[in-house]
């Protein structure tokens, strides 16, 4: 559910999950006005729905209508994903978990040094699952300071993890000794000529660099990245993940991933 969906590539990905696990199952993608959000999920249990997605507008407002909330979702306050469970609704946040899952096909988060872009929706599931999953510290790099501040506040106050914040308000030099450089903002979506303001010589080679952004999959961030002999980590992989662990929680099946990356690439056109 979300105002507007149309375009969103979550059904098409979904069914064909659905179908290559010879499930008869059904992902609707439905518009739902935020007025309507309360009306909406009530309804879900009433028709016997096993669960849904949410996005924008309504991944925070979910909430009130909510029996409980996992502990990731709980402390980011938002929720992309819910599991009715013994008629119970619960809240869980897949986009931190989607990103680490992804990441993880690479490296474990474990004891990395973190450049984090942003301080949005996106960025802070990614920060606070990075936090639980035990990363040694991170860098939030934010253009307002109001939203990045926050951030650190609730990594290091709620989620014990070494956190500072720096005003993005020049052109950022990458340190020597991060792990891991990931772009949770915005930049790039739609646009593969966007440009992060980061300077391009500071990419080394042994630095692992992620994107949020899945379109286009080659942003040119992770282009810039892998000239300098980086690894890169797409924002697909991220969408894939997260979608997978929601059909998990579902069906109690695993899903077919790359049946769902090839789905979304057929679905976008990439
Ligand atoms: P939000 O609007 O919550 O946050 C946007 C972030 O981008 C903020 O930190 C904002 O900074 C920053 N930003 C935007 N434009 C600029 C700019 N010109 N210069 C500097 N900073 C900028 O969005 P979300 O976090 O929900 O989404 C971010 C991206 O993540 C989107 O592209 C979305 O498609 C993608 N996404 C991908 C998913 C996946 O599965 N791959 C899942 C969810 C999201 P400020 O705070 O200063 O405004």
């Amino acid at each position: 559910m979300g105002q507007p969906v149309a375009g969103n590539p979550s059904q098409f990905m979904m069914e064909q999950a659905f179908s290559a696990a010879r499930l008869d199952w059904r992902y609707l993608t439905l518009e739902v006005p935020p007025e309507r959000l309360g009306d909406a999920v009530r309804g879900m249990r009433a028709m016997g729905f096993r669960g849904g997605n949410f996005t924008l507008p309504h991944k925070v407002a979910v909430v009130e209508y909510l029996d409980r909330l996992t502990e990731a979702a709980e402390l980011m306050g938002a929720v992309n994903c819910v599991t009715i469970e013994d008629d119970e609704l619960v809240g869980e946040n897949t986009d931190g978990k989607g990103f680490v899952e992804s990441l993880r096909e690479i490296t474990e988060p474990a004891g990395k040094r973190v450049v984090l872009f942003g301080a949005g929706g996106a960025a802070r599931a990614i920060a606070v699952e990075l936090a639980l999953n035990g990363v040694d510290a991170i860098t939030i790099v934010n253009r307002s300071r109001e939203r990045g501040e926050s951030l650190v506040q609730l990594l290091t106050q709620r989620v014990d993890t070494d956190a500072e914040f720096i005003l993005w308000d020049s052109e950022f030099a990458i340190p020597d000794d991060a792990d891991l450089v990931i772009n949770g903002t915005s930049i790039g979506l739609g646009d593969s000529q966007a440009r992060l303001p980061v300077v391009a010589e500071s990419f080394q080679s042994q630095h692992i660099v992620a994107d949020v952004v899945f379109n286009p999959v080659r942003t040119r961030f992770l282009q810039e990245a892998a000239e300098r002999g980086c690894k890169t980590v797409d924002g697909l992989g991220m969408l894939v993940n997260q979608g997978a662990i929601a059909f998990r929680a579902w069906t109690g099946v695993d899903p077919d991933k790359a049946v769902m990356r090839e789905a979304v690439e057929e679905f976008l056109e990439i």
